[in-house]
């Protein structure tokens, strides 16, 4: 079967041959149909995030799928179901650890886990993969084309989650969300605010220049847009409002410490980002105190569980279909690879090493193709 690889820091995603992989006891076999490609899926890419399974040069890419149960393996899945896969697992060898029993790996720390396509795990972006049953969560087939959004729409699910409870203690009435990025994570979470969570104002920030298609889409969601490169994140309070939530999603390191500025008292924001390291100065002193003074919160999110992913399937039957088109710039197929994966400069060895056209800067979000929906 083909599959979709690549050594991390090579920066070079390519098609590789490898077997159809057997279910073991528990495992259903999944034929899979379309899988997304995201920031995170750049960052393994370029090797500054994640890394190959203990033994392997290359990890399968691959971690928003959604596929089809090609062999149910006796479990109580059924074939011919449309599912998507969760993406950590326990770490190789090990059965499963406490986390993982309570049905809440994501809040395992950093050696307690896999993530399959991201770090010491293969990931989706192959012809067919096996995946414990239980980390398969049935969709329906009419959201089966736009599943490969649950993952993406999952994370957000559990940020939002773990920011509403650090606010459970008191009456808290949110009314006012600033979305910083406007990747496909900060604009699927700019449309669930506005569409689902109903939130009466909500602000994207991001750095392009109008028109832009990420302009389009705040626009027509009603948010409204703010340019980084005209109103810092600490001065939005003064140009707009105080927050009452700030989600995070540029992965710009000043953000986290600038979004204690952007909240109102009482606000709390969502940290998303992964930035590598950057030293750089902060008075800790002002912005401790406004922590402190105005009952502020900052919580950091990471990954998502079943939970999250159920809940965003109910999300994703919610959104707009014109949301999910048009944060969905292109899905293709393996002949096409190189346009799956835009922002590779390298040239993408797709069937033989066509070269990559530079990245338009109009792409949000693209998929790979293995079978049609
Ligand atoms: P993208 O890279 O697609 O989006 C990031 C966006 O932030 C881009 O539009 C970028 O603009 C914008 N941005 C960066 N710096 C600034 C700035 N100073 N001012 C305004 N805009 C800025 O990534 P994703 O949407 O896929 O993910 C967002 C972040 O969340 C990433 O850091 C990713 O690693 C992280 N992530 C975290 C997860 C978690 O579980 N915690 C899960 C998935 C992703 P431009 O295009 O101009 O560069
Ligand atoms: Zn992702």
């Amino acid at each position: 079967m083909k599959a979709i690889a690549v050594t991390p820091g090579a920066g070079v995603p390519e098609v590789v041959e490898r077997p159809v992989p057997d279910p073991t006891p528990g495992e259903a076999l999944v034929r899979i149909c379309r899988v997304g490609v995201d920031g995170t899926d750049y960052e393994v890419i370029d090797g500054t995030h994640g890394g190959v399974p203990d033994g392997d040069d290359r990890l399968i890419l691959g971690h928003e799928a959604v596929g089809i149960v090609a062999d149910a393996n006796g479990t109580a899945l059924e074939e011919g179901q449309y599912v998507v896969p969760t993406v950590r697992r326990p770490q190789p060898g090990v059965e499963t650890n406490a986390y993982f029993e309570r049905g809440e790996p994501d809040m395992a720390p950093d050696g307690e886990y896999v993530e399959r396509g991201i770090v010491g795990a293969h990931g989706f972006m192959a012809e067919y993969v096996t995946s414990p049953a239980d980390c398969l969560v049935p969709i329906p087939a009419d959201l089966a084309p736009m599943g490969f959004l649950v993952e993406p729409i999952s994370i957000t699910e559990k940020a939002i989650q773990h920011a509403r409870a650090t606010r459970s203690a008191f009456d808290w009435q949110p009314a006012s969300a600033l979305v910083l990025g406007t990747g496909s994570l900060g604009l699927l979470t700019a449309a669930m605010l506005t569409e689902t969570l109903e939130y009466d104002r909500v602000y994207c920030l991001g750095r392009k220049d109008q028109p832009h298609p990420t302009i389009d889409i705040v626009d027509r969601l009603g948010a409204t847009y703010i340019d980084s490169r005209e109103t810092p994140v600490s001065e939005i309070p003064a140009a707009y409002e105080p927050m009452d939530l700030v989600y995070e999603a540029t992965g710009y390191a000043k953000h986290a410490f600038e979004a204690i500025e952007a909240l109102a008292p009482n606000g709390v924001a969502a940290l998303l980002g992964v930035p590598e390291d950057w030293a750089f100065e902060v008075d800790g002193g002002h912005l401790h105190r406004e922590l402190v003074l105005s009952n502020k919160a900052l919580v950091g999110s990471v990954n998502s569980n079943r939970g999250h992913f159920e809940a965003a399937i109910d999300t994703l039957s919610a959104l707009p279909d014109w949301v999910l088109t048009e944060v969905v710039s292109g899905v293709y197929d393996l002949a096409a690879l190189e346009r799956a994966f835009p922002e590779v400069t390298a040239p993408v060895a797709a069937t033989g090493g066509s070269t990559v056209s530079p990245d338009d800067d109009t792409t949000i979000k693209t998929a790979v193709e293995f079978e049609d929906i």
